[in-house]
């Protein structure tokens, strides 16, 4: 980050993460946006066969993916609660078919863990109940400018059980609701389902707080 940039956010109201016009009021969101941010929750449709079935919580658009991006990438955790608030409209309506289940967030990579500093997906599940983040990243690649077939491959070779965090939730017998950010392809999501599934965990479905359409 640039001095100025930094000095900026020291001292100046922060402004909107949506509209970036509006200061916050709050929450990180002028009430506009605030209110605008409304769930609109639809089963995903994924490209890459294997992948368990995704509902997302919104289309990635307007305000939804302002507010997304912001919270990942430049660290603004103060719209965790609002994201959050969508994501458990999603996981909701999964809940519903899988009672008993487990949240199961993918993890960043270990380059974007290190850079942004916390992981986004598993702060978001915190505080949605019974949560075990039982994947971990091994050094994927960035998925952009990658082939779907390319993508897949990526994200096979980059993802891999906590073996003891695996072992505990197959033996539990609940099954897991797999937890992204963002489902373009479903690559990731069916690489984390198929770890998953090899280490003895059903996974029924999945839960995006936004999808690409
Ligand atoms: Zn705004």
């Amino acid at each position: 980050m640039r001095l100025v940039e930094a000095l900026n956010e020291l001292f100046l109201p922060a402004a909107c993460a949506a509209c970036r016009e509006a200061p916050a009021a709050g929450r990180g969101l002028c009430e506009a946006c605030a209110a605008a941010l409304t769930a609109d929750v639809r089963l995903a449709t994924p490209r890459v066969s294997g992948t368990p079935p995704v509902v997302a919580a919104g289309a990635y658009d307007g305000p939804l993916a302002e507010a997304l991006n912001e919270y990942k990438e430049r660290r603004r955790r103060e719209l965790a609660p609002a994201l959050a608030a969508l994501l458990r409209r999603a996981v909701a309506v999964v809940a519903e078919e899988a009672p008993g289940a487990v949240l199961v967030p993918v993890p960043p990579t270990r380059a974007a863990r290190r850079e942004r500093g916390f992981d986004h997906v598993a702060s978001l599940c915190a505080p949605m109940g019974a949560t075990s983040r039982c994947l971990r990243a091994g050094p994927r690649p960035d998925s952009v400018g990658l082939t779907p077939a390319q993508r897949l491959r990526a994200a096979r070779a980059g993802l891999a059980v906590v073996p003891r965090r695996a072992a505990a939730l197959a033996d539990s017998g609940r099954p897991a609701i797999l937890v992204d950010d963002i489902v373009t392809t479903g690559a990731t999501l069916s690489a984390a389902a198929a770890v998953l599934r090899r280490a003895g965990v059903a996974v029924p479905a999945a839960v995006a707080v936004a999808r690409v359409e």
